[in-house]
This record gives C-alpha cells, structure tokens and sequence, in this order.
C-alpha cells in the first residue's frame, strides 16, 4: 500500500485542475482514481486493480480525508482533498470553456438523463456526445461507443472497481480522453441524492453523513477503515515491509 501513497497526486486541487486543462488543449490522455480508504484495501486484495493503482499511466488523487490523515502520518503531506464530485464540476466549465466533448457511463436511467439535461442548462456549450445508463447489459458495448465518438471527457460511475477495471481494458484503444471513475458523484451532480452540507465538508466529516443517510454502508466502511487504520499503523511503525 505504501507505493500508492508515494505515487498520490501531492499537489492542490487548483494545480490539478489546471494540469486537467492543459491535458484538455493537448488532447493528453489521463486516467485518475479518485482514493478512498477502501479504494486502497481493494488495491491490496485484487491484483487487476493494484495493477491499475501502481500503473505508470494512472494518477490517484485523495478523495476522502482518511487518505489525506493517512498520508500526514506516514510523512506524505498532501495539500488538499480532490474529490470526484469536485472533479467532475471542474472538467465541466473546462469543457464548457473551450466547447469539448462529454460522454457518461453509469447510474440509473433516470439519474444519468437529470445529470445530462442540468448540464445542458448550466453549460450549454459542452457537446455530449452520448451517455448511457451502468445498468445495461452490454458494457463492451458502450466503451466500444466511446471509442468512437472520441469525447474529450469520459465518466464512468459503476463504482469501485469494476469503472476503473473497465476504463483500464480498453485504455489503449481511447485515442484520446480523460478517463475517471467517479462512482456515486452522478446521483449526487443530478441533485437525486444530496451531497453533505457545508458544515460536514468543512469539520472533514463528509463521511459521517454518508453512513447516516445511508445505513447499509456502514457494514462495508467499517470492515475497509479498520483494516486501513491498522495497515497505515504498520507502516507507520515501519513494519510494512512490502511496498
Ligand atoms: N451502478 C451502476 N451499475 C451497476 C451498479 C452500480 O451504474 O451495476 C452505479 C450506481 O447507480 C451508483 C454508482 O454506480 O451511481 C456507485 O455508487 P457508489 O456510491 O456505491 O460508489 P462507490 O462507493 O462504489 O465508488
């Protein structure tokens, strides 16, 4: 685990953003994998994604706190949190600026068609050229469509880590594109499921309404942060010998 955190990206959300933009003006192909805890433990239990985290092509961003903490403690001091919902704002008025191609993949039928006709409205000059729902059958299909139409953006909301093992098959054969896995962040960007108000993002307790408003995650959060706190503890001692 101690590679992903060397390998994390270390600079602030604003200098991630501009580093987006220009990746955008050079058609610059990027991968990003927004990290949580368990993004992590994943990493460490299935090897198609710790592949996928250690890749020289992929950048990991911190998205929860819990990695930012972990990093402070193992002497990594990272400037900001990066989130998914953050990121895909950000690639938003990028590509409303400089009138660039959105495709979406994943979420139900209904949240994926909201993200799409508030996005119309609120950046009319992003061209979609297409977005699917991540409840269809055939999802060779549709990286097959974006294959195709060749967006500037793609997001990919089937959580972890089946978007990022997807995303990961068929990298190569993206001409170009910036390619995340961004999870829960359309139920949240189509205003169906509300993000944490201020106050929880400000006191980094984001996480905390996350298990009240939804109680089933609480079983998966605990069992990932557990053995997360535990693991970054061995590493702290320096008894993590692996990388
Ligand atoms: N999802 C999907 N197809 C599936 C399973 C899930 O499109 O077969 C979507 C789901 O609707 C949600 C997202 O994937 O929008 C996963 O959200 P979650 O908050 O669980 O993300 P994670 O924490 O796994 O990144």
């Amino acid at each position: 685990m101690k590679a992903y955190f060397d390998k994390i990206y270390k600079g602030t959300y604003k200098e991630f953003v501009q580093k987006l933009s220009e990746s955008l003006d050079k058609e610059k192909k990027e991968f990003i994998v927004t990290a949580n805890p368990e993004t992590f433990m994943i990493g460490e239990s299935d090897p198609a994604f710790d592949l996928i985290l250690r890749a020289a092509y992929t950048t990991i961003v911190p998205d929860g706190i819990g990695v930012v903490k972990a990093a402070n403690m193992l002497g990594i001091p990272l400037k900001d949190r990066i989130t998914g919902v953050e990121l895909c704002e950000a690639l938003f008025s990028l590509l409303d600026d400089k009138k660039k191609k959105l495709y979406l993949f994943g979420a139900k039928k209904e949240v994926v068609q909201a993200l799409v006709k508030k996005i119309e409205r609120t950046y009319p000059h992003i061209e979609i050229s297409g977005y699917t729902d991540g409840y269809v059958q055939e999802r060779e299909r549709v990286m097959e469509e974006i294959i195709e139409r060749e967006p500037d953006v793609a997001l990919v909301a089937l959580g972890i880590p089946y978007q990022e093992i997807l995303i990961d098959q068929y990298y190569d054969r993206f001409p170009k594109g910036i390619f995340i896995g961004v999870g829960g962040s359309f139920d949240v960007l189509s205003g169906t499921k509300k993000r944490a108000p201020r106050l929880f993002i400000k006191c980094n307790m984001e996480w905390l309404y996350r298990i009240m408003s939804e109680p089933k995650r609480i079983g998966r959060f605990y069992r990932s942060n557990i053995r997360f706190i535990k693991k970054v503890r061995l590493l702290q001692r320096g008894a993590g010998h692996e990388d």
